[in-house]
Order: C-alpha cells, then sequence, then structure tokens
C-alpha cells in the first residue's frame, strides 16, 4: 500500500508570468491604442480591469495546473464547468501492471514520514508497522489502523478481481475515495479566479486547500494583481462579493 502527498503545481510557469500583456494588448484592441501596450502594463490593468470591471479581458489567458490528489477532490473539482479536463482513467490503466495504486491519507496535519518516504506499512498480527531491511518493526506507522486496514484490502480485493480474470475497468469499483488521482486542469484567469475563491476558504475540504492555498500563493507570485485580492481560509461568504 503505496502513500503519498497530494500537490497541484502550474504547468509553464513563466507563460502564466506573461499573462498581464496579453490581457493589456487584447484590452487596448477595443480603443485601438495597441500601440500603447507595456508602457504602463500594471497602471492599466488596475484601472480598467479592478476599478473599472472589465473582467472579461482577463479570459485571454489560461493556465494548466497539474492535480495529483484523491478521487474525491478530483470529483469536487470537475464541478467547475468553465474548465478543461484530463484525468487518469481507472478504465484504462492497469494498477496490477502499470503502476501499483496510491492512496491519499484524508488529514493533511497528520503525516507518517516512512509511508511519504515510500516505505509501505505492513501488519503482521501486532499492528501496522514499518520494517527494516532486517524485517524488523522500527517504528509503527501512525496513521489509522482501521483506514490502513480498509486501504489495504480494496488494494488485495483489486488484484484478486484482476487475477479472477476481470477487467481494470470492473475491478476499479473497489477502489475508495482515497485513491489518488492525477488530473489536468485548463481554465482562463477569470475561472481560476473563481476557483479560488470557492476552493481555498474555511469551507473547502481539507485536502482541498492543502493544495490550492499552496497553488494560489503560486498565482499571486506570477500574476499579483489579478490575485492579490484573495485570502485564504476566508468565509465563503466573505468571498461572495469578489465573484466577477
Ligand atoms: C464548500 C463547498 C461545498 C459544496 N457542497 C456541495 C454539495 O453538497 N452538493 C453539490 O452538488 N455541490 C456542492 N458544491 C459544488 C458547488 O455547488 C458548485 O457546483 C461548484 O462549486 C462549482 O461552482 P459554480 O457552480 O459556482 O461555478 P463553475 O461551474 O465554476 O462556473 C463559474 C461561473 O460560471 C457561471 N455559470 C457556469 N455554468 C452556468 C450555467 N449553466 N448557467 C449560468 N451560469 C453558469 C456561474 O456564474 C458560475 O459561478 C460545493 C462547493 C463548495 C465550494
Ligand atoms: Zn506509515
Amino acid at each position: 500500500m503505496k502513500i503519498v502527498r497530494p500537490y497541484a503545481k502550474v504547468m509553464e510557469p513563466e507563460a502564466l508570468a506573461q499573462a498581464l500583456v496579453r490581457i493589456e494588448y487584447a484590452a487596448r484592441v477595443s480603443h485601438r491604442s495597441e500601440d500603447e501596450t507595456a508602457l504602463n502594463t500594471e497602471r492599466f490593468i488596475r484601472a480598467v480591469v479592478l476599478n473599472h470591471g472589465d473582467w472579461s479581458v482577463v479570459e485571454h489567458v489560461s493556465a494548466s495546473v497539474e492535480f495529483l490528489v484523491d478521487r474525491g477532490i478530483t470529483h469536487e473539482i470537475v464541478r467547475h464547468r468553465i474548465a478543461s479536463y484530463t484525468q487518469e482513467s481507472t478504465r484504462f490503466v492497469n494498477y496490477a501492471k502499470k503502476m501499483p495504486p496510491t492512496f491519499i491519507y484524508p488529514k493533511p496535519d497528520e503525516e507518517c514520514c516512512w509511508c511519504l518516504k515510500g516505505l509501505e506499512p505492513e501488519n503482521n498480527g501486532d499492528g501496522w508497522r514499518h520494517y527494516d531491511e532486517n524485517d524488523k518493526p522500527f517504528s509503527d506507522c501512525s496513521y489509522e489502523p482501521y483506514w490502513l486496514t480498509a486501504i489495504d484490502e480494496a488494494e488485495h480485493a483489486y488484484r484478486e478481481l484482476l487475477s479472477n480474470g476481470w477487467s481494470p475497468q470492473e475491478a476499479r469499483s473497489v477502489f475508495p475515495n482515497a485513491l489518488s488521482s492525477k488530473i489536468v486542469v485548463s481554465m482562463n484567469i477569470r475561472s481560476w479566479r473563481h476557483f479560488f475563491l470557492m476552493r481555498t476558504t474555511k469551507e473547502a475540504h481539507p485536502q482541498m486547500r492543502q493544495v490550492t492555498i499552496p497553488l494560489l500563493a503560486e498565482f499571486q507570485k506570477l500574476v499579483p494583481v489579478l490575485f492579490e485580492d484573495i485570502a485564504p481560509e476566508a468565509r465563503q461568504v466573505a468571498n461572495i462579493a469578489k465573484g466577477r
């Protein structure tokens, strides 16, 4: 049973860092002042987009993000409709042949360093422990034993079903929400703002916040002026006014 830490990272961040120039150029087309692009981009963006409210111009730039999260979180992500998605397929990937399945513990504040280093826990009748190369236990696994047992049984059942002739798309039905899943998400800047306003709040799932709060910080570093007003850990009701 392999347990991994979730993440979200911007693909091609250097392209996102150039966002404002394209947005300004596109916005200036309306007044045919493209020749003034890049003279004072940030002031222009503040005047036209933030203060005047012409948010449609930020839709000219999109960013793609690679997430590794559990299947419960991918299910929440794909509820955002103005986006494009490609997700690892549990129909096509055979987790007995292509790669072993990996799982994500649902409580971000609790981490077993041995599991996250790739050392799988074993239960030889005396609880879940980590063993050294001489098969000597050296540390208890700090994850909840019921959770470890449930994941272990699901993985075992999946492998047995494949051995009995089931296809991956049939055997996947025994996998739990904890199964990790890679998903590439592409959205324009306006949709990303909405996504962060909804998914970095106190009401969002802990694992969602675990990946979206650092991701928001990355967006804020790359394009500060368009994301600086979004504070993580806000109440969702406080974010409604910032939706555009
Ligand atoms: C904390 C939290 C708890 C949640 N709990 C539940 C739950 O219990 N059950 C559940 O089913 N969902 C739940 N959701 C999902 C939620 O209801 C939305 O489906 C999800 O957040 C996508 O957001 P959205 O619909 O605002 O916009 P997106 O799909 O991201 O679209 C962005 C914006 O585009 C506009 N838009 C998009 N599509 C349309 C359309 N068809 N018509 C008009 N305007 C449109 C809207 O202005 C929308 O806000 C939850 C979400 C959060 C953040
Ligand atoms: Zn462990």
